[in-house]
């Protein structure tokens, strides 16, 4: 198969819809600065996709798309077609140039839905437009040579399909979770319960909300406290004290995404410094994952 490394261009994941933007040569292409210094992935094509608001450590999903050219395929009224020429290895977009509605995943589909149509009733031939898209990627932004932006490709397997998160060790101790996955999560969760890129939560916000888990925390060891001692009044759970700290942890992820803050660096900065002050040989590693 033949390397088409070069012929790879962009999009975010994010902006593919029925009427995709112009791919573009690299993902750093796709970020636009505002006068107030804010980044932003901004579509100027034709199209009617929402400008998205992008920070330092932000995971962003892109696709590559590769695009072969014209086909001249002759599609027979049985459903079935024929090409003289070896179709690319790996396609997966077939769609008359200019045509979304007729966009297919496979050569087989677009010719049976051109008969399902009624549109050939003999031999005829069909130029057809041949792509290969990839699946979704995760790359994080971040400054590279002082202050250039770039996006480097987080290896991790696409979150939708990683149920169970892979265990990764951190100088000997088990950390199940990342960081990064946490913060790929919440960005694509928020992307969908936020949709408005103008009415994004804030800071204050990000900390009020913060503050209201921690103390829904609280609350919970305040009752398993008052269970321990025999007083009466009404009980928490362990569970509900494990659900109310995963809060806290959601929450302080989203905090530092409002602030611009890698959380998954600050930890491990902040614990290394800890552990250094107080003389405990007990350290984090480097990030195992970008
Ligand atoms: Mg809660």
């Amino acid at each position: 198969m033949a390397d088409l490394t070069s012929l790879r261009r962009w999009v975010p994941s994010i902006f593919i819809e029925d009427i995709c933007p112009n791919p573009r040569a690299r993902p750093e292409d796709w970020i636009a600065t505002h006068p107030n210094g804010a980044k932003w992935l901004f579509s100027d094509d034709v199209c009617e996709q929402q400008p998205v608001r992008v920070d330092i450590g932000d995971i962003v999903r892109f696709n590559w798309v590769v695009d072969h050219g014209t086909f001249e395929i002759t599609l027979h009224p049985n459903g079935s077609w024929s090409c003289d020429d070896a179709l690319p290895e790996g396609a997966n977009g077939f769609m008359e140039p200019s045509d979304t509605d007729t966009y297919a995943e496979t050569m087989d589909e677009f010719a049976s839905n051109y008969v399902a149509v009624g549109r050939n009733t003999e031999d005829e031939p069909c130029y057809v437009k041949v792509l290969t898209w990839s699946d979704d990627l995760y790359f994080r932004l971040h400054k590279a040579d002082g202050s250039k932006l770039v996006f480097s490709q987080v290896a991790m397997a696409n979150l939708e399909t990683q149920k169970t998160p892979t265990p990764q060790v951190v100088n000997g101790h088990s950390a199940g979770l990342s960081f990064i996955g946490l913060r790929a999560a919440n960005i694509a969760r928020q992307k969908i319960w936020c949709p408005d890129p103008n009415q994004q939560p804030d800071l204050a916000f990000r900390g009020i909300e913060l503050a209201g888990e921690t103390g829904e925390a609280l609350n919970v060891i305040k009752k398993l406290e008052r269970e321990n001692r025999g007083w009466v009044g009404s009980r928490s759970t362990k569970q509900d004290l494990a659900d109310e700290l995963a809060d806290v942890v959601i929450c302080a992820d989203l905090v530092s995404l409002s602030a611009g803050i890698d959380l998954d660096q600050a930890v491990r900065t902040k614990f290394n410094a800890t552990s250094a002050k107080v003389g405990i040989p007990v350290t984090l590693g480097p990030s195992q994952e970008a």
